[in-house]
C-alpha cells in the first residue's frame, strides 16, 4: 500500500512517520514525542541531573562529611565492643582451661 501514517510530535510539533517514535510510554504503544526530541530531552536531563547531584554534594559537603564521620565512629565503636567481648571470652576460656586442665576445641 505504501501508506505511511504520520504522527505529530508533542514537543517539536512536526509530523513524522511512526518509525520516528519510540514504542513505549504511551497508551497507543507510541511515545508522544519523536525520537530526536526524546533524545534531546534525555541529554539535557542527564546534564541537569549531573549538575543537581554536584550541587547537592557541594551544598551538603559538611553534612555528608559529618554523617560519614559519625558513621565511622559508630562503626569503630561497634567493632571495638565486639572485639573486646571476643578477647574477654578468649581469656575467660584460657583461664578456665588452665584451672581445669581441660582443653576446648574451637570450631
Ligand atoms: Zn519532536
Amino acid at each position: 500500500m505504501g501508506l505511511i501514517i504520520h504522527k505529530r510530535c508533542g514537543k517539536c510539533g512536526e509530523y513524522k512517520p511512526f518509525s520516528d517514535f519510540n514504542k513505549e510510554f504511551n497508551v497507543n504503544g507510541i511515545s508522544c514525542w519523536c525520537k530526536s526530541c526524546c533524545h534531546e530531552y534525555y541529554i539535557s536531563h542527564k546534564e541537569e541531573n549531573k549538575k543537581q547531584r554536584k550541587e547537592y554534594k557541594r551544598k551538603n559537603k559538611e553534612r555528608i562529611r559529618v554523617y560519614q564521620k559519625e558513621y565511622n565512629k559508630e562503626y569503630q565503636k561497634k567493632y571495638n565492643k565486639k572485639n573486646r567481648e571476643r578477647i574477654r571470652e578468649y581469656y575467660k576460656k584460657y583461664r578456665h582451661e588452665r584451672k581445669t586442665n581441660l582443653k576446648y576445641e574451637s570450631k
